[in-house]
């Protein structure tokens, strides 16, 4: 299964997630970080969806969306990078809010599987999160040949659905690329 040598590229899909603040001004910040790492290129993003919050429903609604992008980092690498951006992103713009002003998950990286403390993949609640479901499943192709496709589009069709998922707008990323704050 982890037949890959250090340096060869991977692709790896990631959700996004974030519910104070400018939503949709964090999301792309946080494209934007991942893809200046000199390890990381996006390939592909979603449209923007407004979701009904999901546990703890007493809180303002998000924006979600996934991305997939092609890295030759590891792993656990890829995790601390988007650790960091969570971290940066939350603390710089929302510190009297808390710190979940944006939520990055890792969902699946091409032929990998692990489970430690730290990190599990694929991650271990995507598939029954219409919030994670619907935006992966315009960006994953149907050529895909790993799994992802089939394994998405069954999760849609037997999970609960696609209520409290709602299209918000198209993903701006890459034509607002000259434009952030720093
Ligand atoms: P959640 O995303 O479930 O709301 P957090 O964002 O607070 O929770 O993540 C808590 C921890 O989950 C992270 O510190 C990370 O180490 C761990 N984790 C395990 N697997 C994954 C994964 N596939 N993607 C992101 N985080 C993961
Ligand atoms: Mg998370």
């Amino acid at each position: 299964m982890n037949s890959h040598s250090s340096s060869e590229n991977s692709e790896a899909y990631i959700a996004l997630g974030a519910n104070l603040g400018d939503r949709e001004a964090t999301l792309l910040e946080a494209i934007h970080r991942l893809n200046r790492h000199p390890e990381i290129t996006i390939l592909r993003c979603s449209s923007l969806y407004e979701t009904d919050p999901v546990g703890y429903v007493d809180q303002p609604n998000f924006i979600n969306m996934a991305l997939a992008l092609q890295t030759t980092l590891e792993p656990e690498q890829l995790l601390t990078v988007m650790l960091q951006i969570e971290l940066d992103l939350g603390r710089e713009r929302h510190i009297h809010w808390g710190p979940r002003t944006v939520d990055l998950d890792l969902l699946w990286m091409e032929g990998r599987t692990l489970d430690t403390p730290r990190l599990t993949l694929p991650h271990p609640r995507m598939h029954e999160r219409a919030f994670v479901l619907v935006p992966l499943a315009e960006i994953v192709p149907a050529t895909e040949t790993t799994g992802l496709y089939p394994y998405v589009q069954h999760a849609l069709t037997s999970g609960g659905g696609k209520e409290g998922v709602r299209l918000w707008k198209e993903c701006s990323w890459p034509s607002a690329s000259g434009h952030s704050a720093n």
